[in-house]
């Protein structure tokens, strides 16, 4: 993930800062260790989604700026207050909770207007009153101008037509607030996508979520290094004959002599159950197929012909070993989605162990000092 920080911060240029998006527990791989990774390797600030997932990272004694991106509501605004996270205001509601609770606080929110250029979720239409809604916004009590933004939808797609339509638009909006007379100490539009594709879209700060984790943001990506591995290891070895079923409603059936492995993950663990009879995984630097349905916790491969598997054999489900590999992007093509879905779903009862300078550790001995 260093390094993946690092191909981004040298393409950017020292103009245009790099804010890691952490939500959703880093993309799957752990907030507070990717967060400490990140700022180590010169990330400016985080991004979230959610208030809780700031306040996570203030209790875990991570000090840099963490931008909320969503709207907030109900404790969230006093929450993004009291541990003094940065809020996106997506609407007047939003910057009137804000206030509120700057002023029921006594500590004012750093906040980061958000203009809905083309994607059609949250932040205030472009083309519509903005300039009035912004005067509305900052002339509340508790509230302090941290950021002007506004988010991508076709970054990663071929066509840069509909991304350079938004970038215009956003464009109109910063324009039109500074003949008002109000500016942003920072402008920021792009993801990762548009931070490696649109150098000039970086402008002030490019919050980078997928590229971080190693996975490519789309077309003309960057050369990354994937950050996370799946391990696990063969608890049961079955050498069967051929018209052996396995596993629930009996989908497959052997062809021939065939030696079965089971594996003690299965879609609980965010190993998907559309991975029947389609996924597989690397074994003794093969890939073996996944035979039979993914069951809650276990799968069943079939070992590759010439390949001798031994119950507590390693097994990669996602990574590489000698020269097969198993991608988070064949995932996504297996299951009609795309990478980022893949590894947000690993879930929480698969530990996550980090390599901090060449040595493995568990979350929780990830030196608080890298933050
Ligand atoms: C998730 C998110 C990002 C990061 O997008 P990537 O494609 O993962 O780089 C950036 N900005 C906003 C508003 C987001 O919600």
């Amino acid at each position: 993930m260093a390094a993946n920080v690092r191909t981004y911060r040298e393409r950017l240029g020292p103009r245009t800062a790099v804010w890691a998006v952490v939500k959703a527990d880093a993309y799957g791989h752990g907030a507070v260790p990717v967060a400490r990774a990140a700022l180590r390797a010169g990330a400016e600030g985080l991004a979230v989604a959610l208030a809780e997932e700031g306040v996570a990272l203030r209790e875990a004694g991570v000090e840099a700026p963490i931008l909320v991106l969503g709207a907030s509501w109900g404790r969230q605004p006093e929450w993004i207050a009291r541990y003094g996270l940065e809020a996106a205001v997506t609407d007047l509601g939003t910057a009137e909770r804000l206030a509120a609770a700057g002023a029921a606080t006594g500590r004012a929110v750093r906040i980061h207007i958000k203009v809905d250029t083309g994607m059609g979720r949250v932040g205030f239409l472009w083309d519509g009153p903005v300039v009035e809604q912004v005067g509305r916004v900052l002339r509340l009590p508790g509230l302090v101008p941290a950021g002007l933004m506004t988010h991508l939808a076709q970054a990663d797609e071929a066509d840069p037509a509909p991304t350079r339509r938004q970038w215009e638009r956003f464009l109109d909006v910063v324009e039109a607030l500074r003949r008002a007379g109000i500016e942003f100490p920072r402008v920021h539009a792009a993801n990762s996508a548009a931070g490696w594709r649109f150098p000039g879209m970086g402008a002030d700060l490019v919050r980078l979520g997928i590229a971080l984790y190693g996975l490519s943001p789309g077309v003309d990506g960057p050369p990354l290094r994937p950050a996370m591995t799946v391990r696990s290891a063969v608890v049961q070895v079955k050498r069967v004959g051929p018209g052996f079923a396995v596993g629930y409603g009996a989908t497959y059936r052997t062809p021939g002599p065939t030696t079965l492995a089971t594996i003690p993950m299965g879609y609980a663990d965010g190993l998907r159950r559309g991975l029947s009879n389609r996924g597989a995984v690397v074994l003794h630097g093969r890939r073996a197929p996944i035979v039979g349905r993914v069951s809650m916790d276990q799968i069943v491969v079939a070992a590759p012909a010439g390949v001798d598997v031994a119950p507590g054999d390693p097994v990669v489900i996602l990574g590489s070993e000698g020269e097969a590999a198993v991608t988070a992007e064949d995932w996504a093509r297996w299951l009609d989605t795309i990478p980022y879905e893949v590894v947000t779903g690993i879930s929480a009862r698969v530990p996550r162990v980090y390599r901090v300078a060449g040595r493995l550790v568990e979350a929780g001995e990830v030196p608080a000092a890298l933050g």
